[in-house]
């Protein structure tokens, strides 16, 4: 039997291939009732076009192929998609180097890109604001993550292949047997596939020690809808190329609704999406690391200086404003759409791992770090996986 822990988009692919092959007797536990209470349900949405990785990585190399297999998925099955590309501008005269940089990156993935003046942004978003240049991809989309989570899901369980196990966690093994609070199963095969818990279940398997999870909140606020129209498709500004994180950038969702954000500050729990952490005991000792990454690494340092900042709404304002023109204050209002990113740290180095990690040891494969744009890249990622580390 296959086993796969955790039905997020990283499992529910991997699953399909799998079925793919020819593949039955797969089992999936999900420790949550539902699909999509993570990172799969409570992301941006955007299928990203490949711009931004560095060209050695598995980011830049499944970016393309993955946004494309997921824009066909969506319209075989009829599920929501707004096809209206993105934007990057520029705020600063240096940021216009960066600019290129992505144009170098976006060419050697593949994907499309062009760098316009301010006339030709001004067509594609009136109101985006830049300095002279930006960058304008047609690739990105824009989807409803749910629906594609809860439609893979039912095509699983109609291919009479799958089974799913909802509400189960994994909780350990023994003697080739996965354990849950419920039941024992044997495996042949053991997919790790947890998403912000993968660090754990690899280190039970004494694998990856030196690489740890640390939580990353992002949050978002809403532009009222009376405003809504300042945005088309996405507005993203220049990104640190050195973190993994995008900014806070603009995205009109698939109903309409433009989102601002996410931030990404050091959050105290893998699952904090509430006032309160879910732990004091997992508080603390993220609490420990994120201090001492602190220390150690300036980029980390500089980083939640300025998140911090986010959370005063003036500040938030501020750096959503140097995207947009005709916002005010006012326009942007709270909204309860939280997301946590689970981001690997590389104890040894104290550095953030930047690319998806892939640990395969007898019968067992570890997806670690399955951080943006695994949504985006997922499907293409899942093939490579099993051609590469699975034996059907
Ligand atoms: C705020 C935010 C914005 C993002 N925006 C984008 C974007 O616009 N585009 C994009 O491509 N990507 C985006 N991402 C990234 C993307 O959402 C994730 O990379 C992707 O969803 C990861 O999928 P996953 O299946 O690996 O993890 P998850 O979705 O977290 O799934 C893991 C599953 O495993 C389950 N699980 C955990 N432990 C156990 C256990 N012990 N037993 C059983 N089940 C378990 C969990 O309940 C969960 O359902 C964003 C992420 C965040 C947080």
């Amino acid at each position: 039997m296959f086993i796969i822990c955790g039905a997020g988009i990283t499992g529910l692919t991997i699953a399909r291939e799998l079925v793919r092959r020819g593949i039955s007797d797969i089992l999936i536990l999900e420790k949550e009732g539902v699909v999509g209470k993570h990172a799969s349900g409570r992301n941006s949405g955007v299928l990203h076009a490949g711009i931004y990785y560095s060209p050695d990585s598995l980011k830049a190399r499944f970016a393309v192929e993955g946004n494309r297999l997921m824009k066909e998925y969506v319209k075989e099955r009829g599920l929501p998609i707004r096809e209206t590309g993105k934007v990057v501008v520029a705020r600063r005269p240096e940021e216009i180097e960066v600019l290129y940089e992505l144009k170098r990156r976006a060419d050697a993935a593949g994907s499309r890109a062009e760098i316009v003046d301010e006339k030709t942004l001004g067509e594609i978003e009136p109101h985006a604001r830049t300095h002279e240049k930006a960058l304008y991809t047609p690739l990105t989309a824009v989807i409803d993550p749910i629906s594609i989570l809860e439609s893979m899901v039912d095509e699983l369980r109609a291919s009479g292949r799958v089974e799913f196990r909802f509400g189960e966690a994994c909780a350990g093994h023994r003697g080739g047997e996965i354990i849950t609070h419920r039941s024992r199963y044997p495996f042949d095969f053991f997919i790790n596939a947890a998403g912000a818990h993968a660090d754990r279940i690899a280190h039970s398997f004494s694998l990856a020690r030196d690489l740890l999870i640390l939580p990353f909140r992002g949050t978002y606020r809403r532009l009222r809808d009376a405003k809504s129209h300042l945005v088309r498709g996405n507005i993203y500004p220049v990104p640190d190329l050195r973190s993994p994180f995008l900014g806070v950038h603009f995205t009109k969702g698939v109903d309409g609704t433009v989102y601002a954000g996410p931030t990404a500050f050091p959050a105290l729990g893998r699952e904090h999406y509430g006032f309160l952490p879910e732990s004091i005991r997992e508080a603390v000792s993220i609490l420990y690391r994120d201090a001492v990454m602190f220390f150690r690494n300036p980029p980390f340092r500089y980083n939640a200086m300025r998140e911090i900042l986010k959370y005063i709404p003036g500040f938030f304002y501020r750096d959503a404003a140097s995207l947009l023109r005709g916002l005010e204050r006012r326009d942007l209002i709270p909204s309860r759409k939280v997301g946590i990113r689970p981001q690997l740290v590389n104890w040894k180095t104290k550095e953030l791992v930047m690319d998806f990690v892939v640990l395969k040891d007898g019968n067992t494969l570890h997806i670690l770090n399955a951080i943006s744009p695994a949504f985006t890249t997922s499907m293409a990622f899942a093939r490579w996986v099993v051609d590469e580390f699975v034996q059907t």
